[in-house]
C-alpha cells in the first residue's frame, strides 16, 4: 500500500479523458433535453427497460445515484435459473416462466450464460428422501422444456467419487441437474444492458440521484445531484419509471406516489474464498437452517451463499453471524484441505433481494412469498414502478416495460427489433478468424484459464474487432497488465472509453470481478496499477487512485 502511496506521480503525459467526458457529456444532455423516459435506478430492470425503449427510438435517459449495477444487481448468486427452490412452495406457474427465462437468456448470451451442473448433496434425515428430490428434478427439466441436460441420480458414494471435497458420510445419496450461471459476473452483465442503451442513443450517467421528483403540467420534472462535484439540476420527461430495487418505495415517498405494491426484503450474503474451484459444477447443499447452499466456481476462486435473514432496511452489512454461518456450514458439508476460517476470506457480497407484497399489512407469510417482480402504473401520471424480480427474468422486464410506456402514448419511431443477446454466430466466426490470423491466442499469458479469443468475444461482442485492430497496431497491446488478474491492456483502454469507469472500483467489482478474486493489498501493491489507472483516469489518476484506497480501506486485507 505504501509503495502505491509513493509512486503516485502522474507522468507528464498527453491523455484524453474520454472515459469522463464521456460521463460530463451526458450530464450537460440530461438537463438541456426533454426526454420520453426518465427511468431512476440502473440494476438490471432499469438497464434492461433503457435497452428495450432506446432501441425502438424511444428518447430515454437513465441516472444511477451509485454506479450502474451497483446495487442488488452486483450482489446475486450469479444464477440464471429456473428456481428450482420454488417447486417447494408450489409455485409451478412461476418456475415455468422462469425456466423459459432461462432457456431464452441462454439461446441469447450462449457465451455468457452458461449451462453448469449442480450437484447436490442431501443428508440423512433431511425433509424429504433423496428419490422424491430426483423426482423433482425431473419435473423441473421438463418444466425447462428439456433445454439442458438431464437430471441424474447419484448414490451416496458417487458423490464423493465426483468431487472429494464432498462429504459423503452423513448424507444419504444425491442428484445432479443443470442450471445456468453468469460467467464474468452479474454487474457487467448489467452494464452490457445499459451500453446497449447508450448504443441507441440513451443518455445514462452513473453517481447521479434523484432527490425530487414532481409532476407539472403534465410532465415529470425530477431534481438530480451529480454525486461526484455536488452539482444540482433538473430533468424533463413525459413518463417516469422508478426502478430503484430496494429503494423503490423510499423514491416513490420522494414523489408523492401511492403504491399498492411495496417491497419486503430478505438479506443474503456470499463469501468469496481463497480457494481453487472445480469450474465444471457447483455444489449444492441444504444448509443448516434448510435452505439451498451453493459453493460456486468464480474465476479462479470460490463463492459459498447464501444467508436468507429477513430485514427492515435494505442498507445492509455482513455481520459475524453471517460469516460463522457461512463458514460453519461449508466446514462441515466439504473437506477442505483445511478448514475455512475469516482468512481465507477475499471479499465479501451482501444485498437485500427486493420482495414485492401487496397491501400495507405487517404479516407476511414468507414462505408463501413469490420471487415474482410487480409493476405498478399510474396511467394518469405516466409513473410506472417496478418491484421485486430477479435478473433472470430481464428480458420479460425490458418487454413488459416496452409495451407499458408504449401504452401510455409514447411514440416508438423504430419498428420492433432485439434488443438483447450476442452477435449472430456469422460476426463471432469473422471474429475467431481474424482473432486465429492474428495468432491472438498464442500472444496470451501462460497463466491465463481460457483462451484469449473466448474471452473478449464473451466480454466485448463486436466491439472485440477493436481490440484485434490495436493488438495487430502494437502487440503490447496484449500484455496482461495487473499480475493477478486476466486483463489486457486494450482492455483497460476500451473500458476507459466505453464504460464510463467514474471510480476505480466500478472497474475492479461491477465491469470485472478483479476486486472479488483477488485480495485487496495484492490489488493496491500491484507495481503495474498505477498504469492502469493513468489509463483510465489520465491526470486524475492519482486521485483516483488514493479515493479506492481510502473508500475501501473497511474491506479487509
Ligand atoms: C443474495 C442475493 C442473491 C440473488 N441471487 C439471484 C440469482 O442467482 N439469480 C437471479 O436471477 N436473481 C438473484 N437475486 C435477485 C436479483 O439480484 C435482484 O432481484 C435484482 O438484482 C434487483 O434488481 P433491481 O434493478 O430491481 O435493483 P438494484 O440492482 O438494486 O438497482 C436499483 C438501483 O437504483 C439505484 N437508486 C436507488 N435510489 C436512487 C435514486 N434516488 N436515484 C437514482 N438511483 C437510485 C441504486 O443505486 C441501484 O443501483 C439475488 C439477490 C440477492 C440479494
Amino acid at each position: 500500500m505504501l509503495r502505491a502511496r509513493r509512486d503516485l506521480r502522474v507522468k507528464d503525459r498527453v491523455h484524453i479523458l474520454v472515459s469522463l467526458s464521456l460521463r460530463q457529456n451526458n450530464l450537460r444532455k440530461l438537463t438541456k433535453r426533454h426526454f420520453d423516459v426518465l427511468i431512476l435506478g440502473a440494476g438490471i430492470n432499469g438497464a434492461v427497460s433503457a435497452a428495450a425503449l432506446a432501441a425502438r427510438g424511444v428518447k430515454v435517459a437513465l441516472i444511477d445515484k451509485g454506479d450502474f449495477g451497483g446495487g442488488s444487481s452486483s450482489q446475486s448468486s450469479n444464477l440464471a435459473w429456473g428456481g428450482i427452490k420454488y417447486l417447494e412452495s408450489g409455485e409451478l406457474r412461476l418456475v415455468s416462466r422462469l425456466c423459459k427465462s432461462r432457456n431464452h437468456l441462454m439461446r441469447s448470451f450462449p457465451s455468457t450464460v452458461k449451462e453448469i451442473r449442480f450437484l447436490t448433496t442431501v443428508q440423512r434425515g433431511f425433509r424429504w428422501p433423496v428419490s422424491f428430490l430426483y423426482l423433482g428434478t425431473l419435473l423441473y427439466w421438463l418444466m425447462g422444456r428439456f433445454a439442458t441436460k438431464p437430471p441424474a441420480l447419484v448414490s451416496r458414494e458417487n458423490l464423493s467419487r465426483r468431487d472429494p471435497r464432498i462429504r459423503s458420510d452423513a448424507a444419504s445419496g444425491g442428484f445432479e441437474y443443470s442450471d445456468c450461471y453468469l460467467h464474468d459476473n452479474d454487474s457487467r452483465f448489467v452494464f452490457s444492458f445499459v451500453r446497449t442503451a447508450m448504443n441507441y442513443g440513451a443518455v445514462a450517467a452513473n453517481y447521479v440521484a434523484a432527490t425530487a421528483a414532481a409532476r407539472k403540467d403534465g410532465r415529470w420534472v425530477v431534481s438530480i445531484r451529480d454525486e461526484i462535484d455536488g452539482l444540482t439540476s433538473d430533468v424533463e420527461c413525459d413518463v417516469l419509471i422508478n426502478a430503484c430495487g430496494p429503494e423503490v418505495d423510499l423514491v416513490n415517498v420522494m414523489a408523492a406516489r401511492k403504491t399498492t405494491y411495496r417491497h419486503v426484503f430478505s438479506k443474503g450474503v456470499h463469501l468469496m474464498v481463497d480457494r481453487t474451484p472445480d469450474r465444471s459444477r457447483i455444489l449444492a447443499f441444504f444448509a443448516s437452517d434448510g435452505r439451498l447452499f451453493f459453493v460456486i466456481p468464480m474465476g479462479p476462486k470460490t463463492c459459498i451463499g447464501t444467508t436468507d435473514t429477513q430485514v427492515s432496511d435494505p442498507a445492509v452489512k455482513v455481520d459475524d453471524e453471517d460469516r460463522e454461518f457461512i463458514l460453519s456450514n461449508a466446514n462441515k458439508l466439504l473437506n477442505w484441505s483445511k478448514p475455512l476460517t475469516k482468512e481465507d476470506i477475499i471479499a465479501e457480497r451482501c444485498g437485500v433481494r427486493p420482495l414485492a407484497v401487496s397491501g400495507q399489512s405487517q404479516s407476511v407469510n414468507w414462505v408463501e412469498l413469490s420471487r415474482k417482480h410487480q409493476v405498478e402504473v399510474s396511467e394518469s401520471d405516466a409513473h410506472i414502478s417496478i418491484f421485486g424480480g430477479k435478473m433472470t427474468d430481464c428480458i420479460n422486464v425490458g418487454e413488459e416495460i416496452a409495451e407499458i410506456v408504449a401504452n401510455l402514448g409514447v411514440k416508438f419511431p423504430v419498428e420492433p427489433r432485439r434488443w438483447y443477446g450476442e452477435p449472430d454466430a456469422r460476426v463471432k466466426e469473422e471474429f475467431v478468424v481474424q482473432a486465429k490470423l492474428l495468432g491472438l491466442d498464442e500472444l496470451a499469458d501462460p497463466r491465463s484459464c481460457e483462451p484469449l479469443t473466448d474471452r473478449l468475444w464473451r466480454r466485448y461482442g463486436a466491439n472485440a474487432f477493436e481490440m484485434l485492430e490495436t493488438v495487430r497496431e502494437n502487440p503490447r497491446n496484449a500484455d496482461r497488465l495487473l499480475e493477478h488478474a486476466e486483463y489486457l491492456r486494450c482492455e483497460i483502454e476500451q473500458a476507459g472509453r466505453r464504460e464510463m469507469i467514474t471510480k476505480l472500483e466500478d472497474f475492479l467489482r461491477r465491469r470485472s470481478k478483479i476486486s472479488l478474486v483477488v485480495r485487496r493489498r495484492d490489488i493496491i501493491d500491484d507495481p503495474s496499477l498505477k498504469e492502469f489507472c493513468e489509463i483510465l483516469f489520465g491526470d486524475q489518476a492519482d486521485a483516483k487512485l488514493l479515493e479506492y484506497i481510502e473508500q475501501t480501506e473497511s474491506d479487509g486485507p
